[in-house]
């Protein structure tokens, strides 16, 4: 069965071309090109992924991509003509896979597809331990010494690959692309604002040493006695 994608894109040129390489590959496609159209096809949950443009019509892509991520998980690849940053942790942040800018190639498009449909597939349950935190891959909970953590879907993954990666450092570069699964070519600051925001919620909560900075290298995980 050939997987569904909803193109959200109101320039008819890239949303012309986007749907016949779609087509190629064998996905089958949708078009909308204002926001309010996509978020309404979005909504039906027909679609196994979906492609949104940041500036739209009607309603902008960030505001799509709030309101969709209030009821579905689906993938979600945003189209952008700026590249700051703070606007791809924002985005990110507020639920959207990946992020790929204009001008883009279709390869690159069609790689950032195919990774984001194989993550939907859901891995096998587990504990993850380390230093009186245990995450549970099953049930998506995160508890240290008992209590529950509280995590952003970003937090809990970076946290996921750290800890399925126990003692072993992590470069700022792995850790890119394999929680957030594109490549931030140099930008890599945001791997340093998540890592933070899971010391605060984690090693300063609870005063322990979980998450190690690798001067000039990366993060590791260590198991404290
Ligand atoms: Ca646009």
């Amino acid at each position: 069965m050939s997987s569904k994608i909803l193109i959200i894109e109101d320039e008819e040129k890239i949303s012309r071309f986007v749907e016949l390489e779609l087509g190629y590959e064998g996905y089958s496609t949708t078009k909308a090109f204002d926001g309010r159209t996509g978020l309404e096809l979005a909504e039906t949950g027909e679609f196994d992924l979906i492609i949104l443009d940041v500036m739209l019509p009607k309603l902008s892509g960030m505001e799509v991509l709030r309101r969709i991520r209030r009821t579905s998980s689906v993938p979600i690849i945003m189209l952008t003509a700026r590249d700051s940053v703070m606007d791809k942790v924002f985005g990110l942040d507020s639920g959207a896979n990946d992020y790929i800018t204009k001008p883009f190639a279709i390869e690159e498009l069609l790689a950032r597809i195919r990774t984001a449909l194989r993550k939907t597939i859901p891995e096998d349950s587990g504990i993850l331990s380390a230093s009186g935190l245990l995450l549970d891959t099953g049930r998506h909970t995160v508890t240290v010494m008992g209590k529950p953590i509280d995590l952003t879907k970003r937090e809990f993954d970076l946290l996921h690959f750290l800890l399925k990666n126990k003692g072993m450092v992590i470069t700022r570069e792995s850790l890119l692309e394999n929680v957030w699964g594109f490549d931030f070519t140099g930008e890599t600051n945001a791997v340093d604002v998540y890592v933070r925001f899971l010391r605060g919620k984690i090693d300063e909560m609870f005063n322990i040493k979980l998450i190690h900075t690798v001067r000039g290298v990366g993060y590791v995980i260590k198991d404290e006695k």
